[in-house]
């Protein structure tokens, strides 16, 4: 049966923020699992952390917990200890991932933690109005960086290849049907699903022109089973923005090893 995954919560994103698209594809992947029997919504936990994406778990219909800044993976990773029958999802922006967070994510990567994480990747912490995150671009000018960032900015992707993610894909906000194909495949792998989803902030860093401009999706069939062709993928010395899975490994799940040694 259709599940109905809206809430009567108001949405208080800025009028035409990216978000509201990554809510529309979560919701259409999700319903459409439920409806072809992939997944039961009772067994779906949605988490969050503190930033705009945080919002999400207001405006999603099912079991949600939203936890502090930084710290949506201990808390995932608790869930699906706890139970590991539940299918455990998570949003969490890019300050929350790879500054406050990033020891938390590479070592649920490292572990294969079978959770799945999307980052609503918009280049700046945009909850507190615009400072410079992790994945700002050199250059970038915001309210803790008014001469411009001097820092090179951080490769989520190949951070991710590099400590053992099993599933390692991006995607854009703007193409619905695309992120909600690749939300799909990202719930469907066991074991840790890491999605970094360009989710331009249209009121403190509007990248929609230049990311339009650089987005591409790659042919999957090239890396998905070859880890150095996938690393080749993402780390490219242009500005282009390649899309797509770029790897997808079967292995060992944590809360599988776990079960093992009994605890
Ligand atoms: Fe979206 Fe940016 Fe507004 Fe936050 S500040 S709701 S990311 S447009």
């Amino acid at each position: 049966m259709k599940p109905n995954l809206t809430t009567t919560s108001k949405i208080t994103w800025c009028p035409g923020c990216p978000n509201a698209q990554i809510l529309v594809s979560l919701r259409q992947a999700i319903e459409g699992m439920v409806v072809g029997g992939k997944l039961k919504i009772e067994n779906l936990v949605m988490c969050a952390g503190i930033g705009c994406h945080g919002k999400i778990t207001d405006y999603m219909n099912v079991n949600t917990f939203t936890g502090l800044h930084g710290r949506v993976i201990p808390a995932m990773t608790g869930v699906k200890c706890a139970n590991p029958e539940l299918i455990v999802i998570g949003s969490c922006g890019d300050g929350d991932a790879f500054s406050e967070g990033l020891e938390h994510l590479v070592h649920a990567a490292r572990r294969n933690s079978d959770i799945k994480i999307f980052v609503h990747d918009n280049q700046l912490f945009a909850l507190t109005i615009g400072q410079a995150s992790s994945t700002s671009p050199k250059g970038f000018k915001g309210k803790s960086t008014p001469f411009g960032s001097t820092e090179d900015p951080f490769n989520p992707l190949l951070t991710m290849l590099s400590v053992g993610a099993t599933f390692v894909a991006r995607t854009y906000a703007g193409d619905i049907q695309g992120t909600k194909r690749i939300i799909e495949a990202a719930i469907a792998h066991k074991g840790f699903s890491f999605v970094d989803i360009i989710q331009p902030c249209i009121t403190f860093f509007d990248t929609r022109d230049f990311v339009k401009e650089r987005i591409f999706w790659i042919d999957e069939k090239e890396s998905v089973n070859d880890l150095n062709k996938a690393m080749m993928a993402v780390n490219r010395s242009d500005d282009k923005m390649p899309l797509g899975i770029f790897y997808n490994a079967e292995k060992e799940t944590f809360e599988e090893a776990l079960g093992k040694v009994g605890v």
